[in-house]
């Protein structure tokens, strides 16, 4: 036996000895990637907190506008509807995080009270058609009423059982609204018939006079004040006019229990000129302004968020200031300035250095203006990415004054090549000046006397990224060698 054991303790030793090895073996192999990187303090102690998805709970130099919201909303809490609002402001303003922050708020008071107040939120970016808003609204207000009828349950059964455990069955439901057992057990299979009935939205494929029925009998199920807010409401408007809007405002005519008011917050100053009159006058019952943010907020809304998202004593004195005043040059923009914050740190980590310096910030700048125009080359249509890639050419080979005949030579060229349909000069100018407000060229008019007007094109982004930008579109990258297109211009 003795003998045995020895022997099974011997493989297991063995296997030990191999399993550490297989661990050294692993652990020499994973070190190049990572554990280097890891070495050294980080820099950051809560990255997360720069990022747009965080939801500050303070918001500095937004007290007035929050107070606003807040002095229209609490009617909610008294039972009564609120006015609709319209925020406005530019990008970065804070208008999102401010009607989050005040609508959590709103509902924990509406909890304390024991006021029935909902608050539901949608980001009409991503939801931007009325199907789908509608669809959303009715199934969120589905979803909450299940939960209030499966509480409402909860209680109804508990009482129920309190009944049956009594010798005085009256005495137990006193105090209540059920006059006898018969009562409450109707009203219990009401509830479960209710929630049986329940039909969710699909996301395609329903009439929309049945999506909104749906959501309007979701919203009318029981006593409350909803307050729907449609962020970037001018994106829905653009996409898919204004009737979800028109439908929405007129719903407190017919509602029976509930009253919903409306919320909607948009980026353009001129959207309502879009709007039905009606439609307009309803959703702009009060207007609340979101200006930009000049730097000195910038700083103290930088500096607020840098104390817990940093380690201390890691930015240099010139870094908040820097990162406020790039964001104010860009229009006062909030997710600028948390954004340069955050890639400085990153580069800083990269580098490897202690601390976070001016030069992390400019570098941070350069990096998000390229991001920038990267992403809106690699979105252009193929007709203006050849236009794009024309004008790229020409300046390749040293063109200087480069006007629209030139370019659209090239891009005939260009077109012929890859088979693509080839515009009229003119809709090619259009192209051209829609490529200057995207600020990727520069286009001036310039006379040239007796013979007319011409434009004078000039590239106004990074050569060389834009167009490995370019080659890498499908259809752009088709075009092998177009050195011969530009030499032949010479040769004409
Ligand atoms: P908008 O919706 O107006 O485009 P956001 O509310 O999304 O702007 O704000 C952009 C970013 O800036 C978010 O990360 C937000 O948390 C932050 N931010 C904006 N205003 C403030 C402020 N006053 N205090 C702190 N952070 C802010
Ligand atoms: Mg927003």
């Amino acid at each position: 036996m003795g003998a045995v054991d020895g022997f099974s303790g011997d493989i297991e030793l063995d296997d030990l000895d191999l399993d550490a090895e297989a661990d050294e073996e692993a652990d020499e192999a994973s070190r190049g990637l990572f554990d280097d990187l890891l070495e050294g303090e980080p820099i950051f102690e809560n990255k997360e907190v720069l990022r747009p998805s965080y939801t500050p709970h303070k918001l500095p130099h937004r007290e007035e506008q929050i107070n606003n919201m807040a002095t229209i909303l609490v009617t909610a809490l008294r039972g009564d509807t609120p006015s609709n609002i319209l925020i406005y402001g530019k990008t970065g303003t804070g208008k999102t995080a401010s009607a989050k922050f005040v609508s959590e708020e709103l509902e924990t008071t509406s909890q304390k009270y024991e006021v029935p107040c909902e608050v539901q939120y949608i980001n009409c970016e991503v939801t931007d058609t009325q199907y789908r808003v509608l669809a959303q609204l009715a199934n969120k207000f589905i979803e909450k009423n299940e939960t209030y009828i499966e509480d409402r349950l909860e209680d109804l059964e508990a009482l129920r059982e309190r009944v049956n455990d009594s010798d005085e069955p009256t005495t137990a439901l006193e105090d209540t609204e059920f006059d006898g057992a018969v009562a409450l057990e109707d009203r219990i299979t009401t509830l479960e018939d209710d929630l049986e009935e329940f039909d969710p939205v699909p996301m395609t494929g329903w009439p929309t006079d049945r999506v909104y029925s749906t959501f309007f009998d979701a919203v009318d199920y029981h006593e409350r004040v909803v307050v729907i807010m449609l962020d970037e409401i001018d994106k829905l408007v653009e996409k898919s006019g204004d009737d979800t809007l028109y439908n929405l405002s007129r719903m407190n005519s017919e509602l029976e229990n509930s009253r919903v008011s409306i919320m909607g917050i948009s980026n353009d100053l001129k959207f309502t000129d879009f709007l039905d009159p009606r439609v307009k006058s309803s959703l702009g019952e009060e207007e609340i302004v979101f200006p930009p943010y000049d730097a000195t907020q910038l700083r103290d809304i930088l500096q607020h968020r840098a104390e817990t998202a940093f380690k201390p004593d890691i930015l240099t004195e010139d870094v908040i200031p820097l990162c406020a005043a790039f964001a104010a040059q860009e229009h006062g923009d909030a997710r600028r300035a948390l954004d340069l914050l955050r890639t400085a740190g990153e580069l800083a980590e990269r580098d490897r250095t202690e601390t976070v310096e001016e030069k992390h910030v400019r570098k941070a700048q350069q990096k998000i203006e390229l991001d920038r125009v990267v992403e809106v080359v690699r979105t252009l249509p193929t007709q203006s990415k050849l236009v794009l890639y024309a004008t790229i050419l020409l300046e390749k080979n040293g063109v200087h004054n480069i006007n629209t005949g030139e370019v659209f030579n090239i891009y005939k060229r260009l077109c012929q090549e890859i088979d693509v349909d080839v515009l009229t000069q003119r809709r090619v100018t259009d192209l051209i000046s829609e490529l200057d407000m995207l600020g990727i060229v520069n286009a001036i008019v310039v006379s040239k006397g007796r013979y007319g007007r011409t434009k004078e094109i000039k590239l106004s982004v990074p050569l060389d990224e834009t167009e490995a930008v370019l080659l890498s579109d499908s259809r752009v990258g088709e075009v092998e060698d177009a050195q011969p297109f530009v030499q032949a211009r010479f040769d004409n």
